[in-house]
């Protein structure tokens, strides 16, 4: 069986989860929680970095601190893992829906296009003319780990008071090569950017997610809200509700082994991809999905692109695949489409239907073998 996207654990976390049950320093409490912390925002040169249970957690406190409260409207992409969608209606906030660009992020000239033509700005925020509705943030997701373009989009909502918080769970290791943020990663660009650690992603805690922020209020609160609002700690006095959305240090040992290996990591899936695209390349009507070249991709995901000339169509494809025992997934669903979604806003979503329908994402794991790509290559030749 070749899976889509496997971990690898094969470094320093025996070494420090040894540490963590040696000492019995277990739980919530304890040096690898901190020190997983302060290496993220050191990594990523966040002021704050800020442990969490998960990355969905990591969005509906940075949602919270950003100020979405109930009625409010935030802008998404429809095409997203679902995690910051729902995140949105944790906190009773409707979505309207965006479309994405050639790189399956959220289409930033078009968001624009719709902050400028379909909302007003009145005593400090922006709102909805067609809705009404207070446009209070928004969340764009760095998909695939291709960087979201944002050299205008942040400016126009910084003047608009619209906070952005950046998703930047697929794109950790991925900086910007040009424009005006060059040399920034991904999450650092935003009022809050967002990290998950799940089994799936570059690396992994198991499951486990970060906040990041230059904002030392914010920072502050994002630890007071993940760790049950403690005002008196002693004797128990909480001043608002809060979340048990910690870490434990544990999987905080994990990540601080797994964060060593990042950059290796990156730079392994980097010559993979380039393996497959130009073996790819040669297929008539299949392509690899391009990435940005305004970034340094982390090259997290590999996304197929199948033309109509191919002989099969996606689920096709995938079940031929399947058949050899290569494991293969289509892009998501598209959000605006699902059935608790149905009814909100989507502006002029063209584009994403067009790439969910002909993407697959193909095996992409770290240690996948030079022998197993050829395999999957000559099942698509
Ligand atoms: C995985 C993922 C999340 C959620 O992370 P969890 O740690 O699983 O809660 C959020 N957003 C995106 C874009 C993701 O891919």
């Amino acid at each position: 069986m070749i899976p889509l996207s496997v971990p690898s654990i094969k470094g320093n976390e025996w070494k420090y989860v040894k540490e963590c049950l040696d000492t019995e320093w277990v739980s919530s409490a304890g040096k690898y929680v901190d020190l997983f912390e302060q290496k993220i925002a050191e990594y990523t040169g966040a002021k704050h970095a800020i442990a969490t249970v998960n990355g969905t957690a990591a969005l509906h406190i940075s949602l919270i601190i950003a100020g979405v409260e109930t009625d409010d409207e935030v802008i998404v992409p429809s095409l997203t893992f679902i995690a910051p969608i729902n995140a949105v209606k944790y906190v009773n906030a409707n979505l309207v829906f965006m479309d994405s660009d050639k790189y399956y992020n959220i289409d930033s000239a078009k968001t624009i296009e719709f902050i400028k033509n379909e909302t007003i700005f009145r005593d400090g925020f922006t709102y909805n003319k067609k809705s009404g509705k207070r446009i209070s943030a928004i969340i764009p997701v760095h998909i695939l780990g291709n960087a979201v373009w944002l050299d205008e989009l942040v400016p126009l909502c910084k003047e608009r008071n619209i906070k952005i918080i950046e998703d930047s769970t697929e794109s950790l290791g991925t900086r910007y090569t040009k424009g005006d943020f060059a040399s920034k990663h991904t999450g650092t660009i935003g009022d809050f950017g967002t990290i998950s650690f799940n089994g799936n992603k570059i690396i992994t805690t198991g499951g486990g997610g970060m906040i990041l922020t230059d904002n030392e209020k914010f920072a502050k609160k994002a630890k007071y809200l993940t760790t049950q609002a403690k005002d008196d700690e002693i004797r128990y006095v909480h001043n608002a509700v809060g979340y048990n959305y910690r870490m434990t240090n544990v999987l905080a040992a994990i990540g601080v082994a797994q964060l060593e290996k990042l950059d290796k990591y990156i730079s392994i899936k980097k010559s993979n991809f380039l393996k497959y695209k130009e073996a790819i390349e040669k297929i008539d009507s299949l392509t690899l999905a391009d990435v940005p070249d305004y970034a340094n991709n982390n090259y997290w995901m590999y996304g197929l692109q199948i033309d109509e000339n191919y002989p099969l169509d996606r689920e096709r494809l995938m079940k031929k695949l399947g058949e050899y025992k290569i494991q293969t997934r289509p892009i998501w669903y598209p959000n605006h489409l699902q059935k608790p979604f149905a009814k909100c806003e989507s502006y002029k979503i063209e584009n994403t239907l067009k790439l969910v329908d002909k993407t697959l994402n193909i095996p992409c794991s770290v240690y996948i073998s030079n022998s197993e790509i050829e395999l999957v290559i000559e099942k698509l030749s």
